[in-house]
């Protein structure tokens, strides 16, 4: 998706940084963690123009990160679209802004690391800190 890497490139080049929580801090979007249940693992809102973050406060080190970038990509990829929350049995949504999300969340993890010559894409992922179970989404 050649769109997102644009958006990409100029957000981390933007922000000296490809910390989705820093680039939300940044951008003046609250990131807010809650008590969301044991499925769903964050939702973007816009309410009267203010966007925020909410994020499950029990998701691990790296499923946080994945879901703040997971609603940062909504932000940027679909303004005003009503979005659906980021839900553990979904996270393999056939739904396109789903799917572009989630591609978004992935590749701004990898920031501007580069695989190696000869790296598998696997051994490359997993070097930027990716499980194997998101390497799919990239
Ligand atoms: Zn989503």
């Amino acid at each position: 998706m050649a769109r997102t890497d644009d958006i990409i490139g100029r957000i981390i080049h933007a922000h000296g940084t490809n910390d989705p929580h820093k680039i939300a801090a940044q951008s003046k979007i609250m990131v807010l963690f809650e008590e969301l249940g044991r499925n769903i693992w964050g939702y973007y809102a816009c309410i009267n123009r203010i966007p925020s973050i909410h994020i499950n406060n029990r998701l691990d080190e790296f499923r946080t990160k994945f879901a703040i970038a997971h609603e940062f990509g909504h932000h940027k990829l679909h303004p005003g679209v009503n979005t659906p929350f980021l839900r553990k049995n979904t996270l393999f949504s056939v739904d396109k802004i789903e799917r572009e999300a989630n591609n978004f969340a992935i590749k701004l993890i990898v920031g501007n690391n580069t695989p190696e010559y000869g790296e598998t894409k696997q051994g490359f992922l997993l070097r930027c800190g990716i499980p194997e179970e998101f390497h799919v989404f990239y």
